[in-house]
């Protein structure tokens, strides 16, 4: 597995690469890599295909009072993951490279209305970092193909908006949320959690399961994410949001529409936890 640090580097591969004819495949991520980032690593593999992952804690998406200096930092076991998996480039991004002048003073790209709502209505900014920074990466990587967990779906949509509006040659592709054996959804964030608190963890799915349960049997949808507070509240959890959407816009269902997105985001103690279900109803 290559290693490198410099955009230079990495285009100057990345075109000897396109020149063999092959295709470009990447996974940004912000590392301490478990088995949720493999996944889309081993979705994007194939005969053709060069691997491209990197991992970099980007400042410009966290907020003042976020855990930027504490976010786990776990390079050497990273990258034994990523040679172990046959990922053919890790990309290690100098933040002064990526915000020569510091994040605050860096151009940014910012998708109204998806940003604003649920996750960034919780944190302003969270998505525009998000959004500058996929696509700093994807000018350097200049990828076929790069694949995104639907774990983060609100994240997902965000990019799938940017790659279309901005018309970025790049094919954006899901891979389903990996979950421990509980039903908790992996996350790096997960490890704050005390031993008691990640018993109680798992709970978030189950009050989502339920939601959808309710929802998809035709409760009205209000008395449903009523009821599905008052469950996570009975469990200890700190609500910010629990909502059922449109998968395509986030947008609040309409009579009519079948494929919906519930979501939740929680605070547990001191960490802070989303997950989210697709389902889809029938209206006939
Ligand atoms: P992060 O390192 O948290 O920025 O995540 C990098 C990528 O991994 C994002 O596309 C996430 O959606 C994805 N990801 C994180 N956790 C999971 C999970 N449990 N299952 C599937 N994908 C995940």
């Amino acid at each position: 597995m290559l290693t490198f640090n410099t955009i230079q580097q990495v285009r100057q591969q990345v075109a000897d690469w396109k020149q063999q004819g092959r295709r470009i495949a990447f996974v940004p991520t912000m590392g301490n890599l478990h088995a949720g980032h493999l996944s889309l690593m081993e979705q994007l593999k194939g005969d053709e295909v060069c691997l491209i992952v990197s991992i970099y804690v980007n400042p410009l998406q966290f907020g003042k009072n976020e855990d930027f200096g504490t976010y786990p930092r776990t390079l050497d076991e990273d990258s034994q993951k990523l040679e172990q998996l046959g990922v053919d480039l890790l990309y290690l991004p100098e933040s002064t490279e990526i915000y020569p002048d510091g994040p605050e003073a860096a151009t940014r790209v910012i998708v109204p209305g998806l940003a604003d709502i649920l996750e960034g209505e919780s944190r302003p900014g969270f998505f525009t970092g998000v959004a500058t920074v996929v696509n700093k990466l994807f000018n350097i990587v200049q990828p076929d193909v790069a694949c995104f967990g639907a774990k983060d779906y609100q994240q997902l949509q965000i990019i799938r908006r940017m790659v279309a509006d901005l018309a970025m040659p790049v094919e954006i592709v899901s891979a389903p949320t990996i979950r421990e054996p509980d039903g908790l959804a992996m996350s790096s964030r997960n490890q704050y959690l005390t031993a008691e608190e990640r018993i109680h963890a798992a709970k978030l799915n189950v009050c989502l399961q339920h939601l959808v349960k309710d929802a998809s049997q035709g409760t009205d949808s209000n008395y449903a994410v009523i009821h599905a507070t008052q469950e996570l509240e009975a469990n200890a959890f700190n609500v910010d949001y629990i909502v059922v959407r449109r998968q395509q816009d986030l947008g609040v269902p309409e009579p009519g529409d079948t494929q919906l997105v519930a979501l939740a985001a929680v605070k547990l103690g001191k960490t802070r936890l989303i997950d989210n279900i697709c389902f889809e109803i029938n209206n006939t």
